[in-house]
């Protein structure tokens, strides 16, 4: 039967490969994005067939915070998916104010829709993230049960977020399931981030700059492998999913010195390109997923070998610049360390 689906923050990287996904995937399907076009996201990033003159594909250029809308575009969807936020660590560190804005009132807003609207709607996915756990000690996995310490203005917000859609399970019994996806990479993603800014760097014959010694490491999931997991929770009874949190991710954790170095293999150019420079604040040292909760429950688990989804990856800005140069300028962020010094990170 079709489904009408209001993906909000569509136009972004995750988003945007979501209304690809799913566009592709159920061809009886309606999609409804809402996206406020912010440095992060674009038109560009919806494909070329997927447009406003398609009766199965609306797109609102508005903001996840405005109570009208977002009730009046609700009332017109089966699942609202819930991707839009302000994303990027770094600059969350240098300002933070939106971070809490849209993160925790935008999820606040879209949790109130769904409230209002809870007898059509059939699932409400809240996009939380790994970075809620804070760092793993000892490097472990880290289970839907870790601690929730976050350790940067970002993870802050999105705590807020996760918390607050878990409280309104309790309080009102709305449908929703959270997701904690840990590191994505895939086509689309903005400059700003590690595995684009190697690739772009190395595009642009320019050294690919480390933060630190590279030492710190994370769990990095394809997008494509997200959507799957996403889909799988749509598809599934809301009786083993509503009011719980599952992890996205591979369980195999690699450095950022490792990525840099994948992709220096990858795209066949000198170790000595890679430049250390100084650590970031917030930073998070080990981040590994426990996907067992996802695999027991719903028989999700990843599919992208790390390898594979990279050369793809790779394959996608180099047949794409003209989608990310208008990124280059945004790709550093000034920020002010704990000693006070300012830095271009
Ligand atoms: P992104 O920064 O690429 O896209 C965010 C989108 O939200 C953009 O299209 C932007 O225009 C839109 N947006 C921002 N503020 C808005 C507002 N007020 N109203 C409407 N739209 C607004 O982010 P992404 O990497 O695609 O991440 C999507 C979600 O997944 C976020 O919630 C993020 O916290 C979460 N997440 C991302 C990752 C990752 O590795 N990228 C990992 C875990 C979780």
């Amino acid at each position: 039967m079709s489904k009408t689906y209001l993906i909000t923050g569509g136009a972004g990287f995750i988003g945007s490969n979501f209304v690809n996904y799913i566009y592709n995937k159920y061809p009886d399907s309606k999609i409804i994005v809402l996206d406020l076009l912010t440095y992060a996201g674009s038109v560009d990033n919806f494909p070329m067939h997927v447009n406003n003159l398609n009766e199965r594909f609306q797109f609102w250029y508005g903001d996840v915070k405005n109570s009208a809308l977002v009730e009046s575009l609700v009332s017109q969807a089966d699942y609202v998916v819930h991707f839009a936020a302000e994303t990027h660590v770094t600059r969350s560190i240098f300002d933070n104010r939106d971070f809490f804005e849209t993160d925790v009132i935008g999820t606040q807003t879209v949790s109130n829709a769904v409230l209002q609207h809870k007898n059509s709607i059939e699932k409400f996915i809240h996009i939380s993230t790994s970075e809620v756990y804070g760092t793993a000690s000892e490097c472990e996995l880290m289970d839907e049960n870790h601690q929730l310490n976050p350790m940067s203005p970002y993870a802050a917000a999105k705590v807020g977020a996760d918390r607050l859609v878990y409280s309104y399970v309790e309080t009102y019994d709305i449908p929703a399931t959270i997701i904690r996806p840990f590191n994505n990479y895939g086509p689309k993603q903005h400059l700003e981030k590690a595995i684009p800014r190697f690739i772009t760097s190395a595009i642009l014959n320019e050294d690919l700059t480390v933060h630190g010694q590279g030492e710190a490491s994370r769990d990095w999931i394809n997008v494509n492998d997200t959507c799957l997991g996403i889909d799988k929770i749509l598809n599934s009874p809301l009786s083993k999913v509503q009011g719980e949190a599952f992890n996205l991710g591979t369980g195999i954790t690699i450095s950022i010195k490792d990525i840099a170095l994948h992709v220096i293999r990858a795209m066949n150019i000198d170790k000595s390109r890679i430049k250390y420079i100084d650590d970031r604040p917030g930073q998070v040292d080990c981040h590994i997923a426990d996907i067992k909760k996802i695999k027991d429950v719903l028989n999700w688990e990843p599919s992208i070998k790390f390898e594979e989804g990279l050369k793809e990856t790779i394959n996608w800005y180099k047949n794409n610049m003209k989608m990310w140069e208008k990124q280059i300028w945004m790709r550093q962020v000034p920020i002010i360390l704990k000693d006070g010094k300012k830095v271009i990170h």
